[in-house]
């Protein structure tokens, strides 16, 4: 089988031309070819020697995920569904903005922590993604977008937000986190990157020593009685000890900030008091709120609350000093919004018929 490129970050690729008797600088003529110009034949990388592009061809390939279809939203979000084999499938989002491009990355197929509110959640875990099948979204949908007026990709931001969680696919996403950050392949700035993680504590030290970049952390409620129901990673992993990690991470992160996200689900975490507790909890943390208004989808208990609660809650939260905004929905109409992704996950975990038989 031919090696897939993608599959390799700066130092790994370097690593395979060596092992193929070529020298390092060949592997970074090659990764701007396929990063900065988004080129995938090797006949068209003018500037190798004709016996090198005819030896690429033999033995590699540039593939990113194939996609199986696209959708556009009335706002202009664009969501892909790319194909990842035995009948799996995940979501990859772009979100164009006045000053920037935003791409949401997914990084397993399904995920295993089952959050109460994620419609990803509920399809169980399938597995993790490769580092070709996570840094090929962002190849792929740049090659979607282009570039601007000065030649630049139109994407200068990557949230690791769409499906999975990103750090319990730790190797693979920090491959790919590099090469979106390395000055040969995307090159952008660590605060540009952001990874979206719901508190894997030992991965966020991990992280912060080996690829730091700008962290978003989800928390969704004030006190581990209600966490350990909607996010039951905190089972594991409980507030004192995420408070604590994120002040570490903060000590190496890009941003002097950690931004913490907060589906607000109506009755349920949008009470004054609850503002009241999440403000006590996160004193010691420099950090900013990101309200996500709960996006429903098929079969979800909950309720997104009512705009009056979200702004009273942002209220509450700004009067202690804390920067606070409101997620805009963006892409709803195509199921593009958070926690809407699905694609067509095989549930291997049958949690969805338990769920279905419990309910009947
Ligand atoms: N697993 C990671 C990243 C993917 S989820 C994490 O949990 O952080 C990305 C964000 O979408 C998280 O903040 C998650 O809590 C939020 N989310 C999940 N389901 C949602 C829903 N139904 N409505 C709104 N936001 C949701
Ligand atoms: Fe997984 Fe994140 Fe969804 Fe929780 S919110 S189930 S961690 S994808």
């Amino acid at each position: 089988m031919k090696q897939n490129l993608l599959d390799f970050d700066v130092r790994q690729l370097t690593a395979w031309f060596a092992e193929n008797g070529e020298k390092p600088f060949r592997a970074k003529q090659v990764l701007r070819w396929i990063y900065k110009s988004g080129e995938s034949d090797f006949d068209a990388m003018s500037d190798l020697a004709v016996s090198l592009r005819e030896k690429l061809k033999q033995i590699a390939c540039v593939e990113a995920p194939k996609v199986m279809r696209e959708e556009l939203s009335d706002d202009g979000t664009r969501k892909w569904l790319l194909d990842m084999g035995t009948g799996n499938a995940v979501e990859t989002v772009y979100i164009p903005e006045e000053t920037r491009g935003t791409l949401c990355v997914s990084t397993q197929a399904g995920c295993a922590l089952d959050c109460a509110f994620c419609s990803t959640g509920k399809q169980g875990f399938n597995r993790n993604l490769s580092t070709a099948e996570i840094i090929g979204q962002l190849w792929w949908a740049n090659h979607q977008v282009g570039k601007d007026a000065d030649g630049n990709w139109q994407i200068s931001n990557v949230v690791l937000m769409g499906m999975g969680e990103p750090l319990l696919n730790f190797d693979n996403t920090v491959s790919a986190l590099r090469l979106m950050l390395d000055d040969h392949a995307y090159g952008l700035s660590r605060r540009r990157v952001t990874v979206s993680t719901s508190g894997i504590v030992p991965a966020m030290d991990r992280l912060r020593d080996e690829c730091p970049v700008a962290l978003a952390v989800s928390l969704h409620a004030p006190n581990d009685k209600l966490r350990d129901e909607l996010v039951p990673v905190n089972q594991k992993y409980p507030l004192n000890e995420l408070m604590a990690a994120c002040q570490r991470y903060l000590e190496k992160a890009p941003r002097d900030f950690i931004t913490f996200e907060y589906v607000l689900l109506d009755g349920v975490n949008d009470r004054d008091q609850d503002a009241r507790e999440l403000v006590k909890l996160v004193r010691d943390v420099p950090c900013k709120f990101n309200l996500i208004p709960f996006n429903p989808f098929p079969q979800s208990p909950y309720r997104r609350s009512n705009p009056e609660t979200v702004r009273r809650f942002r209220d509450l939260l700004m009067q202690a000093d804390i920067v606070t905004t409101i997620r805009k929905v963006r892409g709803d109409d195509i199921a593009a919004a958070c926690g809407q992704l699905a694609g067509q996950v095989q549930d291997k975990t049958k949690r969805t018929m338990q769920r279905l038989t419990e309910v009947h």
